[in-house]
């Protein structure tokens, strides 16, 4: 290896260190992501969720509006998984239960 390319090539790892501690900067100074695991369950007794007849349970629901099958998990309001919780955009900072339920169930389109 000559003077030249021992030269050019610690210029070039300096420059990749140099951009990997900005990188890390940035990702320390970057507010935490929140996952959908870390918001708190919307419980049966929440005001919002009593108004909308929202259950943990689907199949535990007596309002005459459920439909067998409707959970959150097949609700366009939800974007979490199948299972577990998930965020509902009618609960803002919160998550439902996938096998949930509420009055406002409109089916995923397709
Ligand atoms: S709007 Fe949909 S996702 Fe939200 S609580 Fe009601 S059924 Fe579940």
């Amino acid at each position: 290896m000559s003077g030249c390319e021992d030269i050019e090539s610690r210029r070039r790892f300096l420059k990749f260190a140099a951009g990997g501690a900005v990188g890390a900067m940035l990702i320390g100074g970057l507010p935490r992501i929140v996952r959908a695991d870390d918001l708190p369950h919307v419980s049966d007794a929440d005001p919002t969720a009593k108004a909308l007849g929202y259950v943990e349970d689907a199949t535990v629901s007596k309002d005459p509006k459920h439909k067998t099958g409707d959970t959150c998990a097949n609700c366009q309001f939800y974007s979490g998984g199948p299972t577990g919780y998930g965020p509902c955009q009618l609960f803002l900072g919160k998550s439902v239960s996938a096998k949930g339920w509420c009055v406002s169930h409109t089916p995923k389109k397709a």
